[in-house]
């Protein structure tokens, strides 16, 4: 049984990445390292939060269609490579990709069943007082950061859940509970399905020649 697809996106200061640094010290999910060619960040390592290319390389990745989805995003291309995704979900494995609205509508389309959340702080006050208690940013990025989270919340109508980050823990289970719940729809359950019906048959069988 193939693994989920499960695209976490929310705002710039929703919270998203600390539920998925939960999520991955409690549960088995392998998460998809994008490509990017912005710099890394203090303490960024390559390989690990981030693979750090060079302009060339990410177009090359492009053109040989390395990558599931990619976009720009603030000057700099950011993209998910294929073979990894493809490899954890064929072993079963559920996968998170941490991707920008513009991609999860991308793996939407080309991933129909692929599940999509959106976290959300409560409020946009909430969202304004956690980007200002980071007090790694400057006013004018903290204005900018908003006005980018009003365009993206045009984008939060088209994905399927939506996790209001209050209390973390409250998030990360929910998290959990939606990807858990989508192994067992039906469309997901056909080896049950198949197994119940053949067992059906013969006790049917059994039944009339009786
Ligand atoms: P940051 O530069 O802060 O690490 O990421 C900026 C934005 O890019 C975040 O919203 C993050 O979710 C998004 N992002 C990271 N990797 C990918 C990717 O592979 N594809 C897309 N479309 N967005 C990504």
């Amino acid at each position: 049984m193939k693994g989920i697809l499960t695209v976490i996106s929310g705002f710039s200061g929703s919270g998203k990445g600390t539920i998925i640094k939960e999520l991955l010290s409690k549960y088995d999910y392998a998460l998809s390292i994008s490509a990017t060619t912005r710099s890394p960040r203090e303490g960024e390592i390559d390989g690990v939060h981030y693979h750090f290319l060079t302009q060339e390389d990410f177009e090359n990745m492009i053109e040989k269609s390395e990558l599931i989805e990619w976009a720009k995003y603030v000057d700099n291309y950011y993209g998910t490579p294929k073979a990894f995704v493809e490899k954890q979900l064929d072993e079963g494995k559920d996968v998170i990709l941490e991707i920008e609205v513009q991609g999860g509508m991308l793996v939407k389309e080309k991933f129909p069943e692929a599940l999509l959340i959106f976290v959300t702080p409560p409020s946009a006050e909430v969202l304004r007082e956690r980007l200002v208690g980071r007090g790694t940013e400057s006013e004018e990025v903290i204005d900018k950061r908003i006005a980018m989270a009003y365009t993206e919340s045009d984008s939060m109508n088209n994905y399927d859940y939506i996790v209001v980050n209050d209390t973390l823990d409250e998030a990360v289970n929910n998290v959990h509970n939606i990807i858990s719940m989508q192994h067992l729809r039906a469309d997901k359950s056909g080896g049950i399905i198949n197994n119940i019906q053949m067992q059906l048959e013969e006790m049917k069988r059994g039944i009339q020649n009786e």
